[in-house]
């Protein structure tokens, strides 16, 4: 058997035994093969698609060429929450503590930006001393005894996801939906979970381009949990524009501090909520999404969450006064510049696409997996759309290094934002829920 067998089997159409994704997964894991096959493979597998049996095969190959968390000697629920990658979707920073805060245990494992799209690894890094680099047993070690970590791929968790998930976003290959199902669900049936909480996007800064795509790769997932004995909930929520107000790196993380502490926008606070539901729901400490609602919010405003959220930090090495004084902390950026609106009326568009690649054009994102990433740069968004607004009223702030970076700011905004004088009917936050019952509409796209 020879990668370029497969790949020519695959660039015509055919589909692949589970024995040929095994040798693929650890050929990958292993460096086996020259970038220029994997690439070739990739791209034939983005055309062609793969089976369910295909996408089963390929995510049982990435989990096993790695090791897995093993924490079936906790008493409590394991329940994680993943995101198919959106624009200021800053959600898990808040949740892992505040699910945590209620008994329920949460290995996260998180990926980098990709795409147009941020990543918590990046944002956490953000925090000054903050490590995503534990070993498992390191993990395994502090959700003994706080209740979560937050940490990256490494060589034990995965392997083949991690370089196949930095070679698609290299080569214009992340947009499919068996290869995003099989990257999530690969690196988080390796987390010992209980349950898993997934989040995915929808609309324009979405990586699939239809809701019908978007449905399929939720129940994809789902039926990859069932197979590994892991009830899956899918929540659907909208990504036409970016989620809250704060789209960088460093400022994400200062938003988080606000929600944690009760505070921040009202979308990020629900999204954040409703998915906690489910996560309280799935580990067996609430029955019922208005009553796990309820404790969340009491462990928000509370303060009990910002707590978890400096035990955390304190375990994983950051600078605890993160939870004190974010603006003291972490890195702020050398320009601040506002961006007004260029006409009275109603804004339209806030197109989280084009702010994602703003944000990595400002030099918040990799164009290479090498590139290193300015946790101080970003957006600060102040109006959304439907919001009214005269000629000259900032709409954004501009958080850049110097002055090309304001420029480049500036042209994304330009494309991203569109004022008119239509009234504007905003999609529901979260529009579906998926699970292995089927699919349930919870509001009108
Ligand atoms: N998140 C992942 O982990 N993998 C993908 O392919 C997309 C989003």
């Amino acid at each position: 058997m020879t990668l370029r067998d497969l790949i020519a089997r695959k660039r015509d159409g055919g589909s692949l035994s589970d024995q040929e994704w095994n040798f693929v997964a650890r050929g990958v894991a292993s460096d086996a093969f020259p970038d220029y096959q994997v690439s070739a493979f990739l791209m034939a597998c983005f055309v062609r698609g793969l089976t369910s049996s295909e996408t089963l095969a390929l995510t049982d190959a990435m989990l096993n060429s790695g090791q897995r968390l093993q924490l079936d000697h906790l008493p409590m629920g394991r329940v994680d929450k993943h995101s198919t990658g959106g624009v200021g979707d800053k959600v898990s920073l808040i949740l892992a503590p505040l699910v945590a805060s209620c008994g329920v245990a949460v290995p996260m494992v998180s990926g980098r930006g990709l795409g147009h799209t941020g990543g918590t690894l990046d944002k956490l890094e953000a925090i000054p001393g903050f490590s995503t680099r534990l070993t498992l047993a390191e993990a395994a070690r502090q959700i003994e005894r706080i209740g979560c970590v937050m940490i990256g791929q490494s060589a034990e968790i995965a392997p083949a996801d991690r370089k196949l998930y930095a070679m698609r976003d290299a080569t214009g290959t992340v947009a499919a939906m068996p290869l995003i199902a099989a990257s999530i669900m690969s690196k988080k049936l390796a987390e010992g979970l209980t349950g898993l909480v997934l989040d995915v996007k929808t609309g324009i800064g979405a990586f699939l381009p239809t809701l019908a795509e978007e449905l399929a790769l939720a129940k994809e997932m789902v039926s990859l949990g069932s197979h590994h004995g892991c009830p899956v909930v899918v929540l659907l929520s909208n990504m036409d524009f970016p989620l809250g107000r704060e789209c960088g790196n460093g400022n994400e993380v200062q938003e988080s501090v606000e929600a944690l502490k009760g505070g921040g926008p009202p979308d990020l606070r629900e999204l954040t909520l409703r998915l906690g539901a489910e996560m309280l729901i799935l580990g067996g400490v609430e029955r019922d999404v208005a009553v796990a609602t309820r404790r969340l919010e009491g462990v928000l405003d509370s303060g009990a969450a910002l707590e978890k959220f400096r035990e955390l930090v304190i375990a994983q090495g950051g600078n605890p006064a993160v939870c004190d004084a974010p603006e003291r902390v972490l890195a702020q950026p050398a320009i601040s510049e506002p961006y007004s609106a260029y006409r009275d009326g109603i804004v339209q568009r806030v197109n989280a696409l084009v702010v994602g690649r703003g944000i990595t054009a400002l030099g918040g994102g990799r164009q290479t997996m090498e590139d290193r990433i300015d946790p101080s740069v970003g957006f600060r968004i102040h109006a959304i759309p439907g919001d009214s607004v005269r000629k000259g009223d900032p709409l954004v702030t501009i958080l850049a290094a110097d002055a090309a970076g304001v420029a480049a700011g500036r042209a994304a905004l330009d494309e991203a934002i569109v004022i008119g004088d239509a009234p504007v009917t905003l999609p529901p936050l979260i529009s579906h829920r998926v699970t292995a019952a089927g699919v349930e509409k919870l509001g009108t796209p």
